[in-house]
């Protein structure tokens, strides 16, 4: 998502730097420049119409900073109203004084509210919370067997209607499921609702019976970002048939040209909360507008980073690997445990993408052979413990077993035993230099 887009706002401002003073001629066609790629990327024209008035007026403005050369000063500017489009400060969900808080998902079928609802749920539940699904699509067929499954992925409840009930109605799920939430001690409720394929208005009104009957803390439209100019219309009827405080974009894994993403709020005037970027129950994050702008203008986005590296890694367990690391002691075992801290933060592709300056990598990453990192798992994970700890110890009979059990063939395991023992070495040799590094509290 975004990449043309990215790649071409990246250029534009490329061409500005080394100009000592920018002309308002250089203003005007930087501009129109800019309006083109976000034309081109599907961004409603009077969301276009109102970025370029503002980056115009405030560049040609007296914005005149000692700090900032007058291209840094555009791109300041361009990063800035990126921000303002896509909706300023982070908006934090609203959580009711008098649990449960109530959240209502709606939007067409297939914008994936249901995959939504089970990644919500994990996502409370890791913060403590004790979440409740609750099934009120009893209308598509298996979207209440849809609803268990996220949730038992999940490890959360799913309130629905008995089965052999015949269809049941929604509103009266709903209902009775707030009750339910309160008996049990569930202090946040999540509500799947009905969709279509287009906006109609029985599923309109459905979906507002439901926000009557529940009285939502949020009503969190989900908008697939795959849909284009449409995600504009859909979002106005939604707002005018049912309301809602937030949104969802969905599918911001996919190649479209992301448009949507940078009109709905400023179409809807309401702030983006989440952001879907595929099919797992982790590939989701809270939406920061000063982060995707930065990613969008190809400067990286190196805060979620951060933060997902802080979930996936253990910070006892990565000081004592770069204690041994710095003393060159570094085993199997220890190679094998990073390595699987960092696959838990998501594809590396995705990982990768997040870095500054990864637009320019791009075929090198979509080449990327994931599998690769499958081989060395698994022939890591075929070793017993003494030869992770002591790879020399793998003799000719040993190296078939595990090529044997690990389903790569005795070339591979050659490879990765024979790099390992470079890199070994080589971090002796530089322990031996610098007396120890990382971790270790040394004392250079
Ligand atoms: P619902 O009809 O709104 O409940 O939509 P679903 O949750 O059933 O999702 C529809 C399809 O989109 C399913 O195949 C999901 O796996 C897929 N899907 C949902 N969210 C994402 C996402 O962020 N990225 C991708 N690539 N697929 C998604």
């Amino acid at each position: 998502m975004f990449d043309t887009l990215s790649d071409r706002l990246t250029s534009v401002l490329k061409n500005l730097r080394g100009k000592g003073k920018l002309s308002d001629a250089d203003i005007d066609a930087t501009a129109r420049e800019i309006r083109i790629a976000l034309l081109e990327a599907d961004v409603a024209l009077p969301v276009v119409r109102s970025f370029i008035s503002g980056v115009k007026e405030r560049a040609k403005g007296a914005e005149v900073s000692q700090a900032l050369n007058p291209a840094q000063q555009v791109i300041k500017i361009v990063n800035e109203e990126l921000v303002n489009i896509l909706g300023g400060e982070t908006r934090r969900l609203e959580y009711a004084k008098n649990p449960p808080t109530v959240i209502l998902l709606a939007g067409l079928q297939g914008s994936g509210k249901t995959t939504l609802a089970g990644k919500l749920a994990r996502w409370f539940a890791q913060q403590g919370h004790t979440p409740m699904l609750v099934a009120c699509d009893l209308q598509r067929p298996n979207a209440v067997t849809q609803l268990q499954v996220v949730g038992e992925r999940a490890s959360v409840p799913v309130y629905a209607p008995e089965p052999g009930n015949g269809v049941g109605d929604p509103v009266d799920v709903a209902r009775r499921s707030i009750e339910e939430a309160r008996r049990a001690q569930h202090d946040i409720v999540l509500v799947d609702t009905a969709g279509r394929l287009g906006v109609d208005e029985e599923m309109m009104k459905q979906a507002a019976d439901i926000r009557d009957a529940v009285t939502p803390d949020e009503t969190l439209f989900v908008v697939d970002a795959m849909i284009g100019q449409d995600a504009v219309s859909t979002a106005e009827a939604f707002r005018d048939g049912v309301g809602f405080s937030g949104v969802v974009l969905t599918k911001l894994d996919g190649d479209a040209r992301g448009g949507a993403a940078l009109s709905v709020r400023e179409v809807t005037g309401q702030p983006i909360l989440f952001a879907s970027n595929g099919e797992k129950v982790e590939d989701f994050d809270v939406f920061h507008p000063d982060r995707m702008a930065s990613r969008i203008l190809g400067m990286g986005d190196m805060l979620t980073l951060i933060e997902q590296a802080e979930q996936a890694f253990d910070q006892e367990q990565a000081e004592q690997a770069a204690a041994k690391l710095g003393q060159g002691q570094l085993t199997l075992e220890d190679f094998l445990e990073q390595m699987l801290a960092v696959r838990r933060m998501g594809p590396l592709q995705n990982l990768l993408g997040m870095l500054p300056g990864a637009g320019q990598m791009k075929d090198q990453l979509a080449n990327f052979d994931e599998t690769h990192l499958d081989r060395v798992q698994a022939i890591i994970r075929g070793m017993t413990p003494a030869e992770r700890d002591d790879p020399k110890i793998i003799n000719a009979s040993r190296r078939q077993r595990i090529a044997n059990g690990s389903g790569v063939k005795i070339s591979d395991i050659n490879d990765l035993v024979n790099r390992f023992f470079e890199a070994r070495k080589m971090m002796q040799q530089m322990a031996g230099q610098f007396g120890g590094f990382g971790g270790g509290g040394g004392t250079r």
